[in-house]
């Protein structure tokens, strides 16, 4: 069985366009389907609509979330109401070409745990859009210990037992796309052209990607904790040049404004030390952020 996780929040428009190309799919791709829609606090009639179309139709089951608790959560709670052995995430609206599901499926026969989709033009994307997910990619690939392949979303097809992996990681800020990689197994990438959306509009704006953004980066990595035991360490060593520059100066042409050196100086190295200090409170809390997010210590890719 192959279940389709697909999370909505004022969907409405699309529902119609939606369900149609889900059936042409699935009649093509010969195997049992499940589609679970999570209702994420849709404010239109999306709930009414999918609840309608459940009672015709047994092969779809819709979630009701009590508020918007964001895609993220939407998601997380499809994923944990699966019963496939297959799961595919994907957009209501149509971004995430349904038809790629039959290449995924074909490539999970050869082996693969994990099929994801990649992006090869965001030309539906903003320009600004464009940019600012470029950088964020490599930020994030240089910050994070287990790198994110570039263009993805969470439109993938998994087996179940990377599902289970997932529900492993109890932690409460998700960053789904993250914790795909950080799982592993083996994962392959099949590239695809991102349409525009079928119908109604975009629930993204610019502050929720950039807490999505946030939320990666700080799930991912302590980086931003670590850094200030070097900032401190160069402090230090300016610190010291700069003592070395003063004392010479005053020796050859004398002092210029008492105290100055001295002053100088001694700022410099209080504000490299504290620098040191915060970098090792850094370190602690850095440690103790992970062990709160109680992920796995290892995750096993068959179960002999
Ligand atoms: N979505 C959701 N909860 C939200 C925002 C979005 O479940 O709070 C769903 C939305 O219905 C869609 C998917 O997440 O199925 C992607 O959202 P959208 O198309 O608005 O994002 P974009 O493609 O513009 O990044
Ligand atoms: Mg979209």
């Amino acid at each position: 069985m192959l279940s389709m996780v697909i999370p909505m929040h004022n969907e409405s428009e699309v529902l119609e366009v939606l369900f149609p190309r889900l059936d042409e799919v699935i009649a093509k791709a010969g195997v049992t389907v499940e589609i679970v829609c999570v209702d994420d606090g849709s404010r239109d009639d999306t709930l009414a609509r999918l609840q309608a179309r459940a009672a015709a139709d047994s092969r779809i089951r819709v979630l009701e979330l009590a508020r918007n608790f964001g895609k993220e959560a939407a998601l997380t709670a499809g994923l944990d109401n699966t019963r496939g052995e297959l799961i595919v995430p994907l957009d209501a609206d149509l971004q995430d070409p349904p038809e790629l599901i039959l290449e995924f499926i074909q490539l999970w026969e050869q082996g693969y745990d994990v099929v994801y989709g990649v992006r090869t033009d965001r030309s539906s994307d903003s320009v600004a859009k464009r940019i600012t997910a470029g950088w964020f990619y490599r930020l994030f690939n240089r910050m994070s210990d287990y790198p994110i392949p570039a263009d993805t979303g969470d439109f993938r097809l998994m087996d179940r037992s990377v599902v289970e992996a997932l529900r492993q990681m109890p932690e409460r800020n998700r960053f789904n796309k993250g914790l795909f990689s950080w799982v592993g197994f083996r994962q392959i990438g099949v590239p695809y052209v991102r349409p525009a959306r079928a119908a109604g509009a975009s629930s993204w704006g610019s502050p929720a990607l950039w807490r999505l953004a946030l939320d990666g980066i700080t799930s991912f990595s302590t980086a931003p904790l670590r850094i200030w035991s070097g900032v401190g360490l160069l402090a230090a060593v300016v610190a010291i040049c700069a003592a070395v520059v003063l004392a010479v100066r005053v020796l050859i042409f004398g002092r210029d404004v008492p105290g100055y050196a001295s002053l100088m100086v001694v700022t410099l190295f209080c504000f490299a030390v504290q620098m040191v200090a915060f970098g090792i409170m850094g370190e602690y809390l850095g440690r103790l952020y992970q062990e709160a997010k109680r992920r796995p210590i290892y995750i096993l890719r068959n179960k002999a």
